[in-house]
């Protein structure tokens, strides 16, 4: 059993002291980042509802801004829910610190301008979230920040675009919808070596499946709106990494401002205790599903990480413990005829995001694509018979049964 360490509500210490590595991702989810007691000897968190703290006099004031006493002074800069949130990461990603933001989008955006200046270069594998890329592409190009968009897991074409000025590389794991997957330890020995920062987007993969900083990776970014959180009921992001460079990122939330609300981080901190399950059984109903569809007669091609048939399949197995919650496929159809199957599945709702407990079922040619042309659509790679299943916590086999049935009676 891990050793438990004493009570330390200041800084939230975690209750497991013993060599971390040798703890499961079940247990860490649970109790990871968690002191022994709460106020009141509550046994779950109490959510911190404050957007100041008070101070006994103006001696403590001063003992805290000369750092001798560690404690909570704004809103902004602090909440012990939020960081209750930020510990259990910490402690799930293996890493030695987090910061929360209130979406994946202000974690990923307060990262990167933390970590880039005017005259900086940038690395983005082609195939990252489709608002990262904007955001390099787009607003860094305004102030002076270059990017190179490289081909989706192609380590070689990273190799080759690292110029003197490249401070940052951005990848993804598995990423949207192709589920591609670079081989990340030598993206992070490559950068290692020309002392370029690597940053993860590990949404898709949860650090149940996946711990990139045990492969060099310097950050590790969370949209906890999907799995994290795991209930499609709120949206949140987390960074983890070493705590030079996390307090670089908080630094910069507290001066934009994208503070995660102290209710929003109770929902997340209650949703990760689940993780491990969840996820475990996304994985599983994932795999069952791809294996099925790949045998159906109208599944033209699948991607699953998980089937040995995709081109990243042997990167997964050295990198991840599981292959994700999510099948992308394409059908032998047109656009209306993708959208008849869609809207004949009678289990997964139709909506954007991913990782909750309720099975979600899109046509990225309508959700995320919707503006482009069919041929705008094709130079992109997103075809219009194309079809992403993102698994909840449903009966495998009734999902499975569901999604069967659509294809057949939409034939
Ligand atoms: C959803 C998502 C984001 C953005 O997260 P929000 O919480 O919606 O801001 C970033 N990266 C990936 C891979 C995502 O799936």
């Amino acid at each position: 059993m891990p050793e438990l360490a004493p009570l330390d509500r200041l800084s939230y210490a975690p209750v497991l002291v013993s060599d971390e590595d040798d703890i499961s991702q079940k247990t860490l989810a649970v109790h990871g980042g968690e002191p022994r007691t709460y106020p009141y000897d509550a046994l779950v968190a109490p959510i911190t509802q404050t957007a100041t703290y008070s101070f006994a006099d103006t001696a403590e004031l001063i003992a805290y801004f000369e750092g001798r006493k560690q404690r909570e002074e704004y809103g902004r800069y602090g909440n012990p829910s939020v960081r209750l949130v930020e510990e259990k990461l910490a402690a799930l990603e293996r890493t030695e610190d987090a910061a929360a933001f209130a979406s994946g989008m202000a974690a990923v955006t307060s990262t990167i301008l933390a970590l880039v200046k005017s005259g900086s270069h940038v690395i983005l594998f082609a195939d990252c979230y489709r608002r990262t890329r904007q955001f390099v592409t787009t607003y860094l190009d305004r102030f002076g920040i270059s990017n190179t968009l490289i081909p989706p897991a192609d380590v070689e074409a990273l190799r080759a675009a690292i110029r003197p000025e490249t401070r940052l590389v951005i990848a993804e794991a598995p990423t949207n919808p192709y589920q591609t997957i670079p081989d990340l330890e030598q993206v992070a020995e490559i950068c290692r070596e020309k002392k370029v920062k690597t940053l993860v987007d590990s949404t898709f993969a949860t650090p149940v499946n996946f711990q990139p900083a045990k492969y060099g990776i310097d950050i590790v970014v969370h949209s906890a709106t999907k799995y994290l959180g795991g209930h499609n009921d709120v949206l949140g992001g987390v960074v983890a990494g070493k705590t030079g460079l996390v307090s670089l990122v908080r630094d910069l939330r507290s001066v934009f401002g994208a503070c995660l609300d102290p209710h929003a981080a109770y929902l997340i901190h209650r949703g990760i205790k689940t993780l491990a399950l969840r996820v475990e059984q996304q994985n599983a109903t994932a795999q069952a599903m791809a294996e099925r569809l790949e045998q159906h007669p109208r599944v033209r091609q699948i991607w699953y990480p998980g089937l040995a048939s995709h081109p990243n399949h042997e990167t997964a197995k050295r990198l991840m413990s599981g292959f994700g919650g999510v099948v992308t496929f394409e059908l032998d159809s047109d656009l209306d005829g993708t959208s008849r199957f869609v809207d004949a599945c009678r289990i997964p709702r139709i909506a954007p995001s991913l990782g909750g407990v309720e099975s979600l079922i899109e046509q990225p040619a309508l959700m995320s694509y919707f503006e482009l042309s069919t041929e705008e659509r094709e130079a992109i790679g997103i075809k219009n018979n194309l079809v992403r299943y993102a698994v909840g916590i449903e009966d495998t086999d009734e999902l499975i049964a569901d999604v069967v049935a659509a294809l057949d009676r939409t034939a």
